[in-house]
């Protein structure tokens, strides 16, 4: 994925600054990434491998996002992890949007469309851990489906990377900024029989 030059998050317009006078500060701050929140602008350092700087990326958008979204409850260190593993999915979705399994950690989880487990619930989706499973109800929209998709993944992170950590209230926040963040990148899962005549 090629890093974009701007990125609005919440009502905000983040600027990506990436080599040029982005290395520069970053150099002289000796470190490789930075999200300055006063500013808006998110840097990146261009020396860094390719999936060195995806990784920072989606670390520094999860700072932006629990800026934003949270009010910065959410500590740096569970940020770090959380955007490694949502790094993770976004891969996946980017290398094949009509996914049907997910992997997050070393856990593959399947994703499935569920009506009748998740209507006895009173629910639009639901992750099951215990037997991996990512339940998504099936006539929702396309937008609705991916919010689901992206509040029920930043779940799943959070179970693998963080140990559950985050309250419902945070994950759905956070759920929230990730769709805004990726909806803007074109990243979007399709479910099987959709897009045919696309
Ligand atoms: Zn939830």
């Amino acid at each position: 994925m090629k890093l974009p030059e701007k990125l609005q998050i919440g009502g905000l317009d983040y600027a990506i600054e990436h080599g040029g006078v982005a290395d520069e500060s970053l150099m002289r701050d000796i470190t490789v990434a930075m999200h300055k929140s006063t500013d808006s602008v998110i840097q990146i350092a261009s020396w860094l491998s390719e999936q060195t700087q995806q990784t920072v990326f989606w670390q520094n958008v999860a700072y932006a996002i629990n800026y934003v979204y949270l009010d910065s409850v959410i500590d740096n260190d569970l940020l770090k992890s959380l955007g490694q593993g949502i790094y993770q999915i976004v891969e996946q979705v980017i290398a094949c949007p009509r996914l049907s399994r997910v992997q997050i950690g070393g856990v593959v989880y399947s994703i499935e469309k569920n009506d009748v487990e998740l209507a006895a619930e009173s629910r639009l989706g639901s992750t099951d851990h215990s037997k991996c499973r990512i339940l998504i109800m099936s006539w929702l929209s396309p937008q609705q489906r991916n919010q689901v998709f992206w509040h029920e993944g930043t779940h799943d992170v959070d179970h693998i990377y963080l140990g559950g950590k985050l309250k419902e209230s945070e994950v759905d926040s956070f759920g929230q900024g990730l769709y805004q963040v990726v909806r803007q990148l074109g990243i979007e899962l399709v479910l099987e029989d959709e897009g045919a005549a696309a």
